[in-house]
């Protein structure tokens, strides 16, 4: 990774299912420790480009470059390795497992041959960052919404990423539930994790972004400054439905 270079930068990257493109020629950059809004109406290829960079899914067309190194190719479990995370939308966390193992089992996938008391010292560490660590002895089974959020959030700390995605974490909750995890995703951006944050609650995504990406119908419609991406008349006319 040189100065100056993008953390991740994706060049004409396209993904079809069947005949259907679902992700058209896109081009998209993160600048290292950036928070960048990825946004779109339902559909419009969001979770797809997410599950194409982070290799879930392979891309028909173009590549992906992570910390100057093309990744394209590259397993998930690889791309994780390196610092290339995502947290899931619906969290699933182990119910049989408390709030320190359910931190610990993706810990120990991270750090592959790490020894065991490291890791606890670890996931303590990251219950404390999410707020959690009063309740490490807790089943996900007790918590509330926005701790399940935190949950996952932290579950993907343990791969130590240098770019975060965090896709849809605030869906469902309350104004104020919103706020904590905006703060949560800005102290952790504080710390130098790069966030693309995929949401479709505008006031989350002003208050977060530096940047913001518009996807409609598989293409990128616009990508720059917060506020003048939202009075771009392609944005507003994909949000109001013509
Ligand atoms: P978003 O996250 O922006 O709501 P998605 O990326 O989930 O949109 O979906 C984009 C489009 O691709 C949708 O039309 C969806 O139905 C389609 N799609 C997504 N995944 C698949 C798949 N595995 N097979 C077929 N079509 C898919
Ligand atoms: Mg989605």
């Amino acid at each position: 990774q040189q100065v100056g270079q993008p953390i991740l930068q994706a060049k004409g990257v396209t993904k079809r299912f069947g005949g259907f493109t679902a992700l058209d020629s896109v081009d998209f950059t993160v600048a290292p420790g950036e928070r960048v809004g990825l946004i779109g109406p339902n559909g419009s290829g969001k979770s797809t480009c997410v599950n194409c960079l982070t290799g879930a899914l392979t891309p028909e067309e173009g590549t992906i470059t992570f910390q100057g190194q093309d990744i394209t190719k590259l397993a998930a479990w690889q791309r994780a390795r390196m610092g290339l995370v995502r947290s899931f939308q619906i969290p699933r966390p182990f119910n049989k497992l408390s709030l320190m193992e359910n931190v610990q089992v993706p810990l120990r996938f991270a750090l592959a041959e790490a020894p065991p008391e490291g890791s606890a010292n670890r996931a303590m560490e990251i219950l404390a960052s999410i707020g959690l660590d009063s309740k490490a002895d807790w089943s996900p089974k007790d918590l509330s919404q926005v701790e399940l959020r935190k949950l996952e959030l932290g579950r993907a700390l343990a791969a130590s990423p240098r770019l975060l995605i965090a896709d849809e974490s605030m869906a469902g909750l309350s104004d104020s539930e919103v706020d904590e995890i905006v703060e949560l995703l800005e102290r952790l951006n504080a710390d130098g994790i790069a966030i693309i944050l995929i949401e479709h609650i505008m006031r989350a995504v002003m208050r977060f972004s530096q940047r913001i990406v518009v996807l409609v119908a598989g293409k990128k419609i616009a990508d720059g400054n917060p506020h003048e991406v939202m009075r771009h008349e392609d944005v507003e006319r994909a949000y109001l439905g013509q």
